[in-house]
């Protein structure tokens, strides 16, 4: 037997499959999806069984064998395996990569399997028995001969012996110490034998007789019975309990905040779209529905009963919510209407959380993920639905290698299932909707809110004028009257700063100079904090300078708005206004985020200042009032999605208000406010919008129209980095069709970063049959020649961004 063994060696020019031999101890046992340890070259590195088979090209003198198999309950199914090798030739990336995004870290770091006897009676076989020698844990690698290894996995199928990975540090199966508790009569004989001066020991065996036969954690004995850690101690040894150590989760939190338990009548929209969904649900139909609802619409509720209708059916659901900002209000709704059914990934988990919600999917003990962008990889075998809300959101773009697209994988995972994909938003991103209209994927709408609320009503600032009238501050007049009345009604406010793009520097009063990294051709961000400027891309740092570095001026000072400074503001101007900011600053710290938003959602602060974050997701009854302190940054941005960004921001920031019964009206302020994207904002009619931008998009030949990919070159010769480039688009111009247009090679937008520079050119096409296969042999080049002359290259199709 041979087994295909994809190794974990990514520096490799060549990325396939290597053979090896199986074990005959192996042989019963070993799975595809398994990992197993094996040579390579001098080193031993850990590899995925991708294919088992009985012949191979090789001579069997050359051949390796397997040193160790690590899983007996294979990590991977088939079916993600496929995906893999899909995700691999579509994001031209390794293979070895897209097989490891689709696991927790902790199951990439180092880990060692141990097999736990649970129930030591029920082993009656002599071999198992003189191996374990009276223990009840052993490594699995000491179990070397293969009718033990069928044996242990049998046990493990009825439950008796369970297996886990030991992972290093952090990550390890956690555990509970439990105390089981003896009979009353052995308690009260005990007792007897407890010196009368040993007040704290009868303090706990009374305790105990009173709780006599059961079993408890230890904390919780310590806790009810009030004595101290070694009295217990002491007792257990004297024979009151037992205690024993028993395999455990961590618990990641089920939020506090209160949601709908029971299923909503819908509207007749929801009614609709529901239907459909649930149709190729039954009907076991790969079907891709674009749900496009305003803002308050239930999208999300008819996500719920969908998922209602799967798991009816005996299969799974996949959620995918774009960042952590969205997941305690999301997941309370989730966890609210499934409870225990319901597994949370999100980047906000540590390392050994993130690995036992993947344990719980593994292992079926739920139905239903929630979670951020590598959720899509949930390792269930039988799902039914795949959700991706917010599905507009670049965060469902992996920038780094695999350079996967969430919204691809949800397909190609509906296509292996025969299941229906949800992509849900209020702004859909303009390729989803142009593929609605053609009919590539089902189109739904919700057009009304769900309780009939009307839709803010969203005015324009122009703060140009404020200007012209001697208002320098960062409130124009008409938002902060609207503010004082707010407040006065003790309404609740949202104050969004568009922080994307924004320039918080250090500039000279003099001479114009701002202060830049001496790595990277970007300036430095002001961090009030430690009076310190950082880089944010290559990580530099350095103090405040007193004087400007050119014309030692001392008129050196810090520039732009932040949350901090509009917090100061706001302080000034509603010196009794209660405010809660929420930036990456605030909610650094673990559960920050919710324990922000449960006090805004108890009332205890009238304002919520913040960024990006909070632009999404919230639904508070008495928010009536938004205002956008600065729309424009992120319309400035040399990106051709900026007018789609800055539309889709407008939109969801605006829908945060009047969501319930009380109505809601929300001011953007900006010193662009004839531009499209503003002035459709206000209206928050998508179509408009869409028609207007899909124009600009065809003029210049961007995507949906063209689609395009993106190749990277940085070296910290700027000469060899021109040479490089070069030769890749001159190679790409020569080899792809006549139609594809190759724009390049040019020097990217911020032309060096951590002392490298950086050159980048653009392929734009329609149809280009021969891209995927001029792509790898561009990649080949580079992984066995350019890179040893100290290239980097990237290439990335179908980018977020191309600056
Ligand atoms: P969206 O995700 O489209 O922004 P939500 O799903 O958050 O909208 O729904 C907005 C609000 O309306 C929520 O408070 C939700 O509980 C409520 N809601 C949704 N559907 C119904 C319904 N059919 N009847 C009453 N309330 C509803
Ligand atoms: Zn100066
Ligand atoms: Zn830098």
């Amino acid at each position: 037997m041979i087994a295909e063994v994809i190794v974990d060696v990514s520096a490799y020019p060549i990325d396939r499959p290597f053979d090896y031999v199986v074990p005959e101890e192996m042989r019963s046992v070993i799975e595809c999806g398994a990992r197993v340890k094996v040579p390579f070259g001098p080193r031993k590195v850990v590899g995925y069984v991708t294919r088992l088979k009985q012949e191979t090209d090789l001579a069997n003198s050359k051949m390796k064998a397997i040193d160790e198999l690590l899983d007996l309950e294979p990590v991977l199914s088939t079916e993600l395996l496929a995906i893999a090798k899909i995700v691999a030739r579509e994001t031209l990336s390794y293979e070895i990569d897209a097989l490891q995004v689709m696991l927790p870290a902790a199951m990439r770091a180092k880990y060692e399997k141990f097999i736990t006897i649970v129930e030591p009676d029920a082993i009656i076989d002599e071999d198992l028995r003189n191996l374990m020698q009276g223990r009840t844990r052993i490594p699995l690698k000491q179990v070397t001969s293969s009718s033990l290894l069928k044996m242990i996995k049998n046990y493990v199928a009825q439950g008796i012996i369970t297996v886990d990975n030991s992972v290093s540090q952090q990550t390890k199966v956690k555990k509970v110490r439990m105390i089981h508790i003896e009979d009353s009569s052995t308690l009260a004989s005990l007792l007897d034998t407890i010196p009368s001066n040993a007040k704290k020991q009868i303090q706990l065996i009374q305790w105990m007789k009173d709780h006599a036969g059961k079993s408890m954690e230890a904390s919780k004995v310590i806790e009810a019975s009030g004595v101290q850690q070694a009295v217990l101690k002491t007792v257990i040894e004297k024979g009151a309990a037992t205690e024993s150590h028993e395999e455990t989760y961590r618990d990641p939190g089920v939020s506090q905040l209160q949601e709908a338990q029971i299923p909503y009548e819908l509207t007749e929209e929801q009614q609709l779209a529901l239907d459909k969904v649930n149709a190729a649900s039954t009907t076991n139909k790969a079907e891709t529905f674009l749900l496009h609802g305003i803002t308050g619409s239930g999208k999300t509720e008819v996500y719920l009963q969908a998922i209602s209708h799967v798991l009816k059916q005996g299969k799974e659901a996949i959620v995918l919510v774009p960042e952590i900002s969205l997941t305690p209000q999301m997941t309370a709704r989730f966890q609210a209407r499934f409870g225990g059914l319901v597994a949370v990934m999100h980047s906000g988990l540590s390392a050994g959380e993130k690995y036992d919600e993947w344990r719980k999917i593994h292992r079926k003990e739920v139905k239903v993920v929630v979670g951020a962008r590598s959720a899509i990889f949930a390792p269930f075998e039988n799902v039914g639905i795949i959700i991706l809300d917010e599905e507009h959101e670049s965060t469902y773009k992996q920038e780094d290698t695999p350079r996967y697209h969430a919204r691809d994988v949800a397909i190609w995972r509906s296509e292996s299932f025969h299941c229906p994909v949800v992509l849900g938003s209020a702004t859909p991103s303009l390729e989803s909707y142009a593929r609605a209209s053609k009919g590539v994927y089902t189109l739904l709408q919700l057009s009304k809110r769900a309780k009939n609320q009307q839709l803010p009503a969203v005015s324009v600032v122009d703060m140009r004028e404020e200007l012209k009238e001697g208002n320098r501050s960062m409130f124009s007049r008409q938002l902060a009257d609207a503010m004082h009345i707010r407040l006065e009604k003790n309404e609740q406010i949202v104050l969004f700063l568009n922080k994307r793009g924004f320039s918080s520097f250090v500039l000279c009063r003099d001479c114009g100079t701002v202060v830049e990294c001496p790595n990277c051709d970007i300036s430095l961000t002001y961090h009030r904090a430690n009076e310190s400027l950082k880089c944010h891309y290559c990580g530099h740092e350095e103090k405040v300078p007193l004087v400007c570095p050119q014309c030692e001026s001392e008129h050196i000072r810090f520039f732009g708005t932040g949350t901090q400074k509009a917090e100061e503001e706001i302080a000034k101007l509603f010196p009794t206004a209660r405010v809660l900011r929420m930036d990456v600053d605030t909610t650094r710290q673990k559960g920050a985020h919710e324990r922000i938003l449960r006090q805004f959602s108890e009332g205890k602060a009238d304002i919520l200042l913040g960024t990006q974050m909070i632009a999404k997701g919230l639904d508070f009854p008495n928010i009536t009032l938004v205002g956008v302190l600065a729309a424009d940054t992120t319309l400035h941005l040399a990106d051709f999605r900026a007018a789609e960004k800055t539309f889709q921001l407008m939109t969801q920031v605006s829908g945060r208000a009047g969501r319930h019964e009380l109505a809601g009206e929300v001011f953007i302020q900006t010193y662009s406010p004839e531009h499209y994207a503003i002035e459709l904002s206000k209206s928050q009619h998508y179509e408009p919008f869409y028609q207007l931008e899909m124009t600009a998009r065809k003029q210049y030949g961007y995507p949906p129209f063209f689609y395009i990919t993106l190749i990277q070159f940085s070296h910290e010769d700027l000469m060899k980095v021109v040479a490089f480039a070069d030769k890749g688009t001159t190679f790409l111009k020569g080899s792809l069709s006549p139609e594809t247009i190759v724009i390049g090679p040019a020097a990217a937008a911020i032309s060096r970063v951590n002392n490298r520079y950086r050159y980048q050119c653009l392929i734009k096409y329609k149809k280009e049959p021969k891209l995927i296969d001029t792509l790898q042999q561009l990649i080949k080049m580079y992984r066995t020649d350019w890179i040893k002359e100290g290239l980097l290259m990237s290439v990335d199709v179908d980018p977020s961004t191309i600056y």
